[in-house]
C-alpha cells in the first residue's frame, strides 16, 4: 500500500530576489515607476484646468441655454486635443452627459466630430 503525502503547506521560503543588471545598464538603479501619468501630460492637465476655467466664462450651452459649467471635446482630448480651443464645446454637465451617451446624435447635431479626420 503506498502511503500519499500531501503537499506540505507552510510556503516555501522565498529565495532573495535576484538582481539582474544589464551590462548597458547605466550606474543609476533606482526602481523604475511606471507613473499613472507622464509628467508632460500632468502639466498639460494642469494647464487644460486654468484654459477651460478661462474658457467658460460667459459660455452658455447650445443644448439648454444655461450658463457652462464643464468642456465637452469634439475631437476627444488626446494629446494636444486636450488643450485645443477650436474643439472645444461649452456644455452643462448634463448635456455632456447626453452627448457622451449619444455619439450619432450629436456627430448629426454638430456637437462631435470624428476622431479619425484630422485637420492638422
Ligand atoms: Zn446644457
Amino acid at each position: 500500500m503506498k502511503i500519499r503525502f500531501t503537499p506540505c503547506p507552510k510556503p516555501e521560503p522565498k529565495e532573495k530576489k535576484k538582481v539582474y543588471v544589464l551590462k548597458r545598464t547605466p550606474l543609476k538603479n533606482k526602481p523604475y515607476k511606471i507613473k499613472f501619468r507622464s509628467d508632460k501630460r500632468a502639466e498639460q492637465e494642469k494647464a487644460y484646468l486654468l484654459i477651460i476655467k478661462l474658457w467658460l466664462v460667459g459660455k452658455v450651452c447650445p443644448m439648454c441655454g444655461l450658463p457652462a459649467t464643464c468642456v465637452h471635446h469634439k475631437k476627444g482630448r488626446i494629446g494636444k486635443l486636450l488643450t485645443d480651443v477650436r474643439f472645444f464645446l461649452p456644455v452643462t454637465v448634463d448635456c455632456h452627459q447626453y452627448i457622451e451617451e449619444h455619439p450619432e446624435w450629436a456627430k448629426e447635431q454638430g456637437y462631435s466630430l470624428s476622431r479619425l479626420e484630422t485637420n492638422e
